[in-house]
């Protein structure tokens, strides 16, 4: 018998109305009751978004989106400017060089967040720049970016401005319309407690205004076609219908909290974390700009971190993440985003001290879970 915890940036667990949602029989999609689902999904996107932007679901996991963003505002020969800094921040500049778009790349040091003066300086120096490519939280380094400082530099250039909030939305406050986030890319599997297979989009009026006028091949992504559809409350093709009836549950039990208490939440297991793994004598990786979705932390030199992570899953059935790239076996990533409450983390940390200790590590047992409980009984 084994009970297995997922505490990984993606996927994340299922509260059981959402399992339950997906036992359903299935249902046609062009009848008057999926519409009503297809409204409310939308609906309760905008509400998570903070947006009065058109928001689209896609049926794809959360690249498939950020490929939609990247098609529909540029054609081939334009010019963007993407802010690098992990693994997802470079996924952008992939996409570009894939439809001949020209990348700018701001190079920002793993573990920290971007200097939203850099962006300025760099739309200043180059009127040509259409749109900015950033991440709201760097889900490969756990580094969550200053989107509301980023938005102010960027909504008074021609520029749009566009955000991967995969890992970042419904845990981290991203206020899409007061700070000018154009298009806002995200994906089911992680702070929106569903399984994966949903992509998220949102477009501004000024980003439609590049939707239009974009060259790039678009057949399935072609976001001129979805608009055409959700104004007869339809999609282009079948959706995913039974995530999407999931995503009804889960966008109701993030209604019923409220996105402050929802974010308020992330902050507190973020905290207990953060607490917890120093107190094992472990380094934040992103100590300036922790994210609240995940955390990431160093370990010890000799401690082998591919090692660390697979004992806890294969042998105790605790799932974290690993480094990826240069941080492969370097750091763990333990993500609290979705789904999370305390004893979670408590759990977590509890695994995570039991294989240091068989690993060699020095601290005293416990002490990383008493420093979460100190955060949870404040
Ligand atoms: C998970 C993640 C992605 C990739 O999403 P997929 O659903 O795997 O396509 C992209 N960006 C960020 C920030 C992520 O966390």
């Amino acid at each position: 018998m084994r009970k297995n915890y997922l505490l990984t940036p993606g996927p994340t667990p299922l509260p059981p109305k959402v399992s339950e949602a997906m036992s359903r029989p299935i249902i046609h999609h062009r009848t008057p009751q999926f519409q009503e689902i297809l409204k409310e999904a939308t609906n309760g996107l905008k509400y998570i978004y903070q947006t009065q932007n058109d928001v689209f679901i896609l049926a794809s996991s959360g690249t498939g989106a950020m490929e939609a963003a990247v098609i529909n505002l540029l054609s081939a020969g334009d010019t963007a400017l993407v802010v690098h800094g992990g693994k997802f921040g470079e996924r952008w500049t992939e996409i570009c060089k894939a439809y001949g778009i020209n990348a700018e790349i701001i190079n920002v040091e793993w573990g920290k967040a971007v200097d939203p003066s850099e962006i300025q300086k760099r739309l200043k120096a180059n009127p040509n720049i259409k749109a900015v490519f950033t991440t709201l939280c760097e889900t490969s380094t756990a580094v969550t970016n200053d989107l509301e400082a980023i938005g102010k530099v960027v909504k008074d250039t021609p520029a749009v401005l566009v955000v991967d909030a995969i890992s970042g939305l419904g845990a981290i406050d991203l206020k899409t319309d007061v700070w000018g986030c154009d298009v806002v890319v995200s994906g089911s599997q992680k702070g929106l407690m569903l399984p994966p297979g949903l992509g998220f989009i949102s477009v501004s009026p000024k980003a439609w205004k590049l939707c239009e006028a974009s060259k790039s091949p678009r057949y399935y992504f072609d976001l001129r076609k979805a608009k055409k559809a959700i104004e007869k409350t339809d999609t282009p093709f079948t959706p995913a219908v039974t995530l999407v009836i999931a995503l009804i549950e889960a966008l109701a039990m993030m209604k019923e909290d409220g996105l402050e208490k929802v974010f308020t939440r992330h902050k507190k297991m973020a905290d207990a974390t953060r607490a917890a793994v120093k107190a094992l004598g472990l380094e934040l990786f992103a100590p300036s700009a922790a994210s609240d979705a995940v955390t990431a932390a160093k370990l010890p030199a000799g401690i082998d971190g591919e090692k660390l992570v697979k004992t806890m899953r294969d042998t105790y059935g605790i799932t974290i993440a690993g480094g990826q790239d240069v941080l492969k076996g370097k750091v763990i990533r333990i993500a609290h985003m979705g789904f999370i409450e305390e004893f979670d983390i408590i759990a977590g940390i509890s695994c995570l001290e039991k294989v240091l200790q068989q690993m060699g590590h020095k601290f005293s047992l416990g002490s990383g879970v008493k420093a979460a409980e100190e955060v949870f009984l404040k």
